[in-house]
């Protein structure tokens, strides 16, 4: 599978926010979202192809116990059942990072889903195949159920403008089986400015809805760098 890097950092969100982990972020997305923050793994993906034998011993070299598999969308590949057979198999507690649009049948012990509302939806006017394939694909209830109802699973919110929290309720609805407790609110932004600007009332509506609000721990640590 292609991986476009993979490094030892900290997990910068969610659940597990501030655990040691090694990251592999595979090259590859069926979505184009304006605002990925890892375009080198979407837009224009870069990286080798790497068996799973050699992706589980740079893991295992990296000696830390939480392993994160992202992208892109690490659920393109077939290569990821078996390589999280090998990862169970040597201990790792592993985490998938996943736009729920896609299913399949993994050894996993947190499922990392951040879905994506129609603001995400790159411009048509620039990208006319890739908005109306984006629109196409984004939201995928019949995988979300069964995710849902197989995996221990987060959800991760990318929220940018006021206007989503009404798609978020409509989204929610759909789901009576999350626990307000599993959804996580992120604030868009690549930079402390743009994260500052949309904290107050983001955080002033999880307080009031019960949500939990979930800073980009990363972008605090490191900004906007490739390997953290
Ligand atoms: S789903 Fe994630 S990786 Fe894919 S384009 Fe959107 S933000 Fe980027």
């Amino acid at each position: 599978m292609r991986i476009a890097e993979l490094y030892r950092s900290v997990q910068g969100e969610g659940r597990l926010t501030g655990v040691d982990s090694v990251f592999v972020r595979t090259s590859g997305c069926n979505l184009r979202c304006w605002f990925c923050d890892t375009p080198y793994a979407s837009w224009t993906p870069e990286g080798d192809d790497l068996s799973v034998d050699e992706i589980t011993e740079r893991i295992v070299a990296l000696e830390a116990t939480h392993v994160v598999l992202t992208g892109g969308e690490p659920m393109l590949f077939a290569e990821l059942m078996p390589l999280c057979e090998r990862l169970r198999g040597v201990g790792r507690h592993i985490t998938i990072e996943t736009a729920g649009t896609l299913y399949q049948s993994l050894a996993c012990d947190l499922m990392s889903i951040s879905p994506k509302f129609a603001s995400s939806a790159p411009p048509s006017a620039e990208h006319p195949r890739w908005h109306a394939r984006h629109e196409r694909s984004r939201h995928q209830p019949e995988v979300m159920r069964r995710l849902l109802g197989d995996y221990d699973c987060q959800l991760k919110f990318v929220i940018d403008q006021p206007s989503d929290l009404a798609e978020l309720s409509h989204y929610l609805a759909d789901f009576p089986q999350l626990r307000r407790e599993q959804v996580l609110l992120m604030p868009q932004g690549v930079t402390l400015a743009d994260l500052e600007s949309r904290r107050g009332w983001l955080e002033a509506y999880c307080a009031a809805e019960g949500f939990q609000f979930c800073p980009r721990k990363q972008i605090e640590w490191f900004g906007l760098q490739r390997g953290t």
